[in-house]
């Protein structure tokens, strides 16, 4: 069934999230949010400046000082978050959609990760909390020793526009278990869907200023980053921003993790079943219309069927169902903006002008007259070296490269300054497992790619610092304090 655009109503999202209420911005800027289906008007976002950045900072800070939020207890703080994972629950359909609108990703995708995954998420974390021990006590030669697990303070959180409702997720339910407050910069590509959290939060009773949401660009991010009153910051985007923004936290000596890009790779062994391949490639290579940071933009084939993997490659990328993301069946929507196709097509014209052979798609579909859609495009004989294979692409084209051996394949798959994500296929399990356990990669499939929201996640390399999820995400938000204390306290 294929929902239009028609059934919508325009949304107005122009004052900011601060202190527990909606506040008209300091400055004037707006953005106009449009639907990568149809280039149509979604709805109207504020921009926020420095003045409007430093506000939300200023009453993080406040809360964090001063209010309840950093001195209740874990059972407290979960009692809020179960809360607030309801309030979301009643809201995820109209924001699975949303965001499907606003960035092309497939309804059923945009369901998992939009709708249900904040929910599991700040359910997760409340679980992680009520079971982390906060305060032990050990002997010392002195006396004993109070360890002490605080809340790291208050949080800068910058996320992009691919999974813009998860990735939030991913640090502000660890963030708010550990007793920190935050604010939440969202990237304007989705200016809409993050404000859905100001909502459920107050319905949930969060106290004021613990989140706080002001939409902006790159500058009034930049101020984030920098201004005194931050503590962390909590970063998801490119290579290119998180360089700089890690640059500054290394001058500030402030707290940051870093969730980069990514050049991920396949691994087609000589043995491997193609159905199985194949079976993982939603997941693996084609996840949110390839706009996924785990992306696996290159194939690497075993020679010894590499004519094999090109065509069962090709041919899995002329079926895709490329359409609306808000009809169930397509598999393919559109890039999240005109610019982002731009920028895939570019990548195209890369591909076309070196020695690489372009085996199927390299252009725009011509059965849709409107949105920002792209041919699912192969190119197979891409040597590792060409740009095609070094850099990241962010869009359905891919590069299938062939290697001789185990050996090979490792090394291909390991010289790329990128390292976050990538799989390995293999009739013979310990072999894949073999292979898999020296790609060097913060996460690696075996005979399928899906990322589980239980276990650690984030990137080696140009791909990134620190990791999420899992019970271990909450070490980002917490910070050690040690107590020297009289021996009688060891009870
Ligand atoms: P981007 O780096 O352009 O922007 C990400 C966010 O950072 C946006 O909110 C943007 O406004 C802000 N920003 C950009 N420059 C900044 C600066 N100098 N200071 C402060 N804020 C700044 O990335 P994008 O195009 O929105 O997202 C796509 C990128 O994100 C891809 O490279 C993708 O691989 C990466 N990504 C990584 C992960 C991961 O977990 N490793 C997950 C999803 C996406």
């Amino acid at each position: 069934m294929t929902v239009t655009a028609d059934a919508r109503t325009e949304l107005d999202r122009t004052r900011f999230f601060i202190n527990g209420e909606w506040v008209e911005p300091r400055g004037t800027e707006t953005h106009n949010a449009l639907e990568a289906a149809t280039g149509e008007s979604l709805g109207t976002a504020a921009l926020g400046t420095d003045a409007d950045i430093d506000a939300a900072v200023g009453a993080a800070r406040n809360a964090l000082d001063h209010g309840p939020w950093s001195r209740t207890t874990p059972a407290e703080r979960a009692e809020v978050m179960l809360r607030f994972a309801e309030a979301l629950e009643s809201r995820s359909e109209a924001t699975s959609k949303l965001v499907s609108q606003e960035n092309g990703m497939p309804i059923t995708l945009s369901s998992a990760f939009n709708g249900a995954a904040p929910a599991g998420l700040l359910r997760m974390y409340a679980d992680v909390i009520s079971n982390t021990e906060l305060e032990t006590v050990r002997p010392s030669a002195q006396g004993a020793t109070i360890v002490r697990r605080e809340p790291v303070g208050v949080v800068g959180a910058i996320t992009p526009w691919n999974y813009p409702q998860a990735l939030a997720m991913f640090k502000l339910a660890p963030a708010l278990a550990a007793g920190c407050t935050m604010v939440l910069k969202p990237s304007p590509e989705t200016a809409l869907d993050t404000y859905v959290f100001a909502d459920a939060a107050q319905e949930a009773g969060l106290p004021p200023g613990v989140l706080n949401i002001v939409l902006a660009g790159r500058e009034a991010g930049a101020s984030l980053v920098s201004h005194p009153g931050v503590d962390k910051v909590a970063f998801t985007g490119s290579t290119a921003a998180g360089r700089i923004i890690g640059a500054e936290c290394g001058r500030l000596i402030r707290r940051c993790t870093l969730e980069l890009g990514g050049k991920s790779a396949s691994i087609v062994l000589d043995d491997a079943d193609l159905d199985t391949f194949l079976a993982a490639m939603p997941t693996s290579s084609f996840m949110n219309n390839a706009q996924t940071c785990t992306t696996a933009s290159r194939i690497l084939a075993s020679r010894a069927r590499y004519d094999e993997v090109v065509e069962a490659v090709a041919e899995f990328s002329r079926r895709q169902v490329v359409g609306n993301p808000l009809d169930s069946s397509t598999t393919l929507g559109p890039m999240a903006s005109q610019t982002h196709l731009e920028r895939v097509m570019g990548y195209i014209d890369v591909g076309r002008n070196s020695s690489a052979r372009l085996v199927t798609g390299g252009g725009r579909p011509s059965d849709q007259d409107r949105g920002w859609f792209v041919e699912p495009t192969v190119f197979a004989d891409v040597d590792n070296n060409d740009q095609l294979a070094r850099e990241e692409v962010f869009g359905p084209v891919f590069a299938v490269i062939p290697f001789d051996s185990d050996d090979d394949a490792v090394r291909i798959a390991n010289d790329s300054n990128y390292g976050l994500g990538g799989s390995v296929y293999s009739a013979d399990e310990e072999r894949a497992l073999g292979v898999a356990r020296r790609v060097r990669t913060g996460t690696i499939g075996v005979n399928r790619y899906d990322i589980d929201l239980g276990a650690p996640f984030g990137g080696m390399k140009d791909s990134g610092i620190g990791r999420e999820l899992g019970p271990e995400g909450i070490n980002n938000y917490l910070e050690y304090k040690s107590i020297y204390a009289p021996a009688n306290r060891l009870g």
